[in-house]
C-alpha cells in the first residue's frame, strides 16, 4: 500500500532503476516497470546483514553476506546498490575486483561460478544511504527521521541500504542485525532472536525465515518502546514512535482479530511472526505492508491495519513475478477493507461497488488506467489500480457468488504460498472453481480502458 487516498485506503509505493549480470547464458526477462533492477545469472537464498547506525551523522557501516545460486556460468555479476561507498567484496572466501556503474555493485569472482554452484558473496560498505524518489513523486528507501531513520523498499528502495537483486520474484530469507546507540530500538521484519549489549550501543538480530521479496524488507530505528506480545498465536513485536503511541495502540489492539479474521476467509496466516511499527518521517505519510510487520508512517487506522494485514497473504506470501500484475497486492488488500466492513456491521462491498459504479465515466482518477494493466511506473500506486481493482474482485463476486469466491481467493493464497504470481493463472483458477468462462469479466474490469461496462 502506499499513500494516504479516499479514507477507506492508504497504501503501498513506488521509483525506477537498476541493471546487468554476466555470464553468457539465457536471460531473465527485463521487469518491465524498472528494466534496471534486478540482475540475471542467480538466484539468491539468504541475506545477511549487519548494519550499524550512527544516529549523529546518519551514516550507517554495514557487512552484507549473500548467498546465492548461479543459474548460469558467472565469470562477473552484479548486485543493484545505490550510492555508499564499498569498501571491500569477496566471493567464497576469495577477494574479487569490484566496481560501479549507477546504481550497481559490478563483482568479478576471482575463479568464474559454475552454473547450479552455491556461492556466497560478501560486501563491506559505508556512507549515508539515499532517499529514492519514485516516478510518482513519492519517496521511499533510506529515511532519516527525527530520533533515527527508517527504511522502506517499495518497489526498489531497498538497494540504498542494502546490495540485493532486487526484483520481487527474488524471494530469500532476511537475518537483519541491527547496532543503533543504547538509548534507541530497532526493529526489522520477523523474530527478534537477540540482542547484543555493549557499552553504549545495541545489536538487535531479526530473523525472517520464511522467502521474503527485497522490497518487504524494513528497518526502523528510534525512540520507543519495543514491545514483545503473544497474539492469534504468533510471537509479535512492536515499536511505536513516542509522539503517536497513545492514538495508535488503540487501534493496533485490533491487530489479533484482524488476524484471525483473515485466518478465516484466506487460510492459515503466512509467517511466524506478526507486529507493527509505526513511525513519524516528515513528509510521509503512507503505510507499507512490509513483511510481518507493516510500517504505518502515521496513526493507524482500523482500515489501514486490515489492509497490510491482508497483503501478507496477498503480496507478501503470494508474491509479484512483476510490477505491473500489482492489481494482485492491492486490488485485494483494498477489497479484504471492505469485506472486512460488511462483516463487521459496516457498509456491504456490494453497496461501497454500487456507490462507486456511479461515479462518471469521466472521473478519470478512479477508472484509469485499468487496473490490470498500469502501463507504467507512475501509474503503480494510482487509484484506479485499488479502487477499480477492488471493485474488479466485487465483481467477480457478484458473477461467481460469494462462496466461490471465498474459495478462489482461499486456494489463491494456498496453492501460491510463498511464490511468486501473476493475473493470467489468478484468472485460470476463477475459472476453475466457478466453472464459468470469466475472460469477458476480467477483460472488462482489468484491461478495458475508461469506465467498465456493466456487461461486455
Ligand atoms: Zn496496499
Amino acid at each position: 500500500m502506499r499513500s494516504a487516498l479516499l479514507s477507506c485506503l492508504t497504501f503501498c509505493l513506488l521509483a525506477a532503476l537498476s541493471g546487468s549480470a554476466a555470464g553468457a547464458a539465457k536471460e531473465r526477462p527485463r521487469e518491465p516497470f524498472f528494466p534496471r533492477a534486478g540482475n540475471v545469472g542467480y538466484d539468491v537464498a539468504n541475506y545477511k546483514v549487519d548494519l550499524t547506525f550512527r544516529a549523529g551523522s546518519g551514516k550507517v557501516r554495514a557487512l552484507a553476506m549473500i548467498g546465492a545460486t548461479a543459474t548460469q556460468r558467472l565469470s562477473r555479476f552484479s548486485l543493484d546498490l545505490f550510492g555508499m561507498r564499498v569498501t571491500e567484496v569477496s566471493v567464497d572466501g576469495e577477494p574479487a575486483r569490484f566496481n560501479r556503474g549507477r546504481d550497481k555493485l559490478k563483482i568479478e569472482p576471482r575463479t568464474p561460478v559454475r552454473r547450479g554452484e552455491r556461492f556466497e558473496t560478501l560486501v563491506r560498505y559505508e556512507g549515508r544511504p539515499e532517499t529514492v524518489t519514485d516516478p510518482d513523486g513519492g519517496h521511499e528507501g533510506w529515511i532519516e527521521t527525527n530520533d533515527g531513520a527508517l527504511a522502506v523498499g517499495e518497489p526498489i528502495g531497498t538497494a540504498s541500504w542494502l546490495p540485493c537483486n532486487n526484483v520481487p520474484a527474488d524471494k530469500a530469507s532476511f537475518e537483519i542485525a541491527l547496532t543503533v546507540p543504547e538509548r534507541l530500538k530497532a526493529v526489522s521484519n520477523g523474530r527478534l532472536v537477540g540482542i547484543g549489549r555493549d557499552p553504549g550501543r545495541r545489536t538487535y538480530v531479526w530473523w525472517e525465515r520464511k522467502p521474503m521479496s527485497p522490497y518487504l524488507a524494513t528497518v526502523d530505528i528510534g525512540r520507543g518502546r519495543l514491545t514483545k506480545d503473544r497474539i492469534a498465536g504468533l510471537p509479535s513485536w512492536t515499536l511505536i514512535d513516542p509522539l503517536l503511541e497513545k492514538y495508535s495502540l488503540p487501534i493496533l489492539a485490533k491487530l489479533p482479530e484482524v488476524i484471525r479474521f483473515e485466518e478465516g476467509i484466506f487460510g492459515p496466516y503466512p509467517f511466524d511472526s506478526a507486529g507493527s511499527i509505526v513511525d513519524f518521517a516528515p513528509g510521509i505519510g503512507y503505510a507499507l505492508e512490509t513483511q510481518s510487520r507493516p510500517i504505518y508512517l502515521f496513526v493507524p487506522d482500523l482500515t489501514t491495519v486490515v489492509h497490510e494485514t491482508a497483503h501478507q497473504w496477498f503480496g507478501n506470501s503470494v508474491g509479484l513475478q512483476r510490477w505491473p500484475n500489482i492489481w494482485l497486492n492491492e486490488g485485494f488488500a483494498t477489497w479484504a477493507q471492505w469485506y472486512y466492513a460488511e462483516r463487521h456491521d459496516g457498509r456491504s462491498a456490494r453497496q461501497i461497488f454500487r456507490a462507486l459504479y456511479k461515479v462518471p465515466a469521466s472521473n478519470a482518477e478512479l477508472w484509469e488506467p485499468p487496473s490490470g494493466h498500469p502501463g507504467t511506473a507512475k501509474n503503480l500506486f494510482a487509484t484506479s489500480t485499488y479502487v477499480r481493482g477492488a471493485m474488479a474482485l466485487e465483481a467477480l463476486r457478484i458473477k461467481v457468488g460469494t462462496k466461490p469466491m471465498l474459495k478462489i481467493l482461499r486456494r489463491w493464497a494456498t496453492e501460491h504460498r510463498y511464490a511468486s504470481a501473476n493475473i493470467k493463472q489468478f484468472v485460470a483458477l476463477a475459472e476453475e472453481v466457478s466453472g464459468d468462462e470469466l475472460g469477458p469479466l476480467f477483460q472488462r474490469w482489468l484491461y478495458q480502458r475508461g469506465k467498465p461496462l456493466p456487461r461486455g
